[in-house]
C-alpha cells in the first residue's frame, strides 16, 4: 500500500497540471541536459521528454540569462517546469518571477535562514511548491547540531549508514524548521546519493519521519548501461512497499532514457497504466534464423511513433516459444527460416518473407489499434488457441539446425 502523504501540485491548464504525493499516481520526472539559456534547444528537449511521457521536467538555472531565458521557454513548453537552484538563492526569486512552476533548494548550499525565507515567501504568494533536495555529496556538517547527530547517532548505531543518516535527517529537520516558521507545507523531500543500499536506508527512515511527497532518486547513477540496474533496483524496492510518489532516474545519457526507463518500471510494479504498445521480445538463441534483434529495435521505435493504446506486441525467435507468446499477445511474429508468422490474437494473419516482417507487423498493430477503437477488439482477448506449425515442415525453422549440432557433437538430450 502507498504510504499516506500530503499533495502537492505544480503547473497549469497548460503545463499539466500535475500533483505529487497523496492519492496521485508516481509521477515521472527528468532534466534537461542542454543550457536553459540555449531557448531553442532547451524548448526541444522538454517537448521530447514530454513526448516520452515526462509529467515534469527540471532544468538547471546557475545563471541569470537561464532565468531569464525562463520567460520565453514557459509558453512554448506544455509540462511543468521545475528550476533547479544550487548556491544562489536569487535565481530562485527570479525563476519564481519568471513563472516556473516549482522550486527545488538543495540545503547543502543554501543554508542562510534569511534566503530560504525569502524564497519560501515568493513561492507562497504564487502558490508555487518546493522540494528540499538533500544530496549525500553535498551535505555540510554543521557544528552546532554535534548535539542532535549524537542523538541520532545512537539511534542509527546498527545501522550501515547510521552517520551519514543522521546528518541527512537532522539536515532535512533543521531546514524544515524554517518552513514551518513561515506555515509553509507545500513540500517535497529528496535525499539522493550514488549509492542504492543507501537510497533504500534513507528513504526508508525519511518516510518514517515526515509526511510530505518523496522524490525518489539515486543521483549520478552513470551511463544508461550501468545507471539502469543501479537505479530501479532500490527505485523497485521502495516503490514495492509503498514509499516514493515522483521517481526521476539519472543517467549519463540522453535524458529520454530516463523517462522511458521509469515509465517501465512504473508499469512493471502496477503503478501506472500503461501508455503505448508494451513489446516483448525473445534474446534469441541458437535458433534464430532472422535478424531479430535489428527487426526487435525497428518495431519498437515504430510503435513508439504510431501505436497509442497498450497493445501487447511479442517478437520471437522460433516456435520454441513463439506460439505461446503469440498466443498470449494481441499481435506477435514468430520467425522461421528467414520468415515470419503473424498472429493478431491468435488468428494467423500472415506469412511473409524476412524483409517484409516489419512492414506487416506494424499494419497489423495499426489495423489492431483502429479495431479496438471502433469497439470491434479488445485489448488481451484471446480469440483462437494456437497450434504451433511443423517446425521442419512449414517453417523449416531451427530444428533441423538442433539435430544436426546435436548429432555433430554428439550430445544426447536428457527428458
Ligand atoms: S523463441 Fe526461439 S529463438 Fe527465441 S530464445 Fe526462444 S528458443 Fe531461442
Amino acid at each position: 500500500m502507498r504510504r499516506p502523504t500530503r499533495k502537492i501540485t505544480l503547473g497549469d491548464a497548460t503545463h499539466g497540471p500535475v500533483s505529487i504525493g497523496g492519492d496521485s499516481p508516481v509521477s515521472v520526472q527528468s532534466m534537461t541536459s542542454v543550457y536553459t539559456h540555449d531557448i531553442e534547444a532547451t524548448v526541444r528537449q522538454i517537448q521530447q521528454l514530454a513526448a516520452a511521457g515526462a509529467d515534469v521536467v527540471r532544468v538547471a538555472v546557475p545563471e541569470k540569462k537561464d532565468t531569464l531565458a525562463l520567460k520565453e521557454i514557459l509558453p512554448r513548453v506544455t509540462v511543468p517546469i521545475v528550476a533547479d537552484v544550487h548556491f544562489h538563492f536569487q535565481r530562485a526569486l527570479e525563476a519564481v518571477d519568471a513563472g516556473v512552476h516549482k522550486i527545488r533548494l538543495n540545503p547543502g548550499n543554501i543554508q542562510d535562514r534569511d534566503q530560504v525565507r525569502d524564497v519560501i515567501q515568493a513561492c507562497k504568494q504564487k502558490k508555487l511548491p518546493i522540494r528540499i533536495g538533500v544530496n549525500e555529496g553535498s551535505i555540510i556538517e554543521r557544528r552546532d547540531k554535534q548535539l542532535r547527530l549524537k542523538e541520532l547517532g545512537k539511534y542509527f548505531s546498527e545501522n550501515k549508514f547510521g552517520h551519514m543518516l543522521a546528518i541527512c535527517v537532522t539536515k532535512l529537520e533543521e531546514y524544515l524548521e524554517i518552513f514551518h516558521a513561515e506555515d509553509f507545507h507545500d513540500i517535497a523531500i529528496s535525499c539522493k546519493s550514488i549509492d542504492p543500499l543507501f537510497v533504500v536506508a534513507a528513504y526508508t527512515e525519511i518516510s518514517k519521519r515526515f509526511d510530505y511527497p518523496l522524490h525518489l532518486g539515486v543521483t549520478h547513477a552513470g551511463p544508461k548501461e550501468t545507471g539502469l540496474i543501479r537505479s530501479v533496483v532500490p527505485l523497485g524496492h521502495l516503490l514495492l512497499n509503498g514509499i516514493g510518489d515522483t521517481v526521476r532516474i539519472s543517467y549519463a545519457s540522453d535524458p529520454v532514457y530516463e523517462v522511458e526507463d521509469a515509465l517501465e518500471l512504473l508499469y512493471c510494479l502496477g503503478l501506472r497504466t500503461r501508455v503505448g504498445a508494451e513489446l516483448i521480445a525473445c534474446p534469441t538463441c541458437g535458433r534464430i534464423q532472422v535478424d531479430l534483434f535489428t527487426l526487435t529495435q525497428q518495431v519498437r521505435l515504430k510503435l513508439r511513433e504510431e501505436i497509442q493504446l497498450p497493445i501487447k506486441v511479442a517478437v520471437m525467435g522460433c516456435i520454441v516459444n513463439g506460439p505461446g507468446e503469440a498466443e498470449g499477445a494481441d499481435v506477435a511474429i514468430f520467425a522461421g527460416d528467414r520468415r515470419g508468422i503473424i498472429y493478431v490474437q491468435g488468428q494467423r494473419v500472415a506469412n511473409v518473407p524476412e524483409e517484409e516482417i516489419l512492414e506487416r507487423l506494424l499494419q497489423e498493430c495499426r489495423e489492431f489499434q483502429e479495431k479496438v477503437r471502433r469497439g470491434e477488439a479488445r485489448l488481451g482477448e484471446k480469440v483462437v488457441e494456437i497450434i504451433p506449425p511443423d517446425p521442419i515442415g512449414e517453417l523449416g525453422s531451427g530444428w533441423d539446425k538442433v539435430d544436426e549440432l546435436r548429432k555433430a557433437t554428439k550430445l544426447t538430450v536428457v527428458k
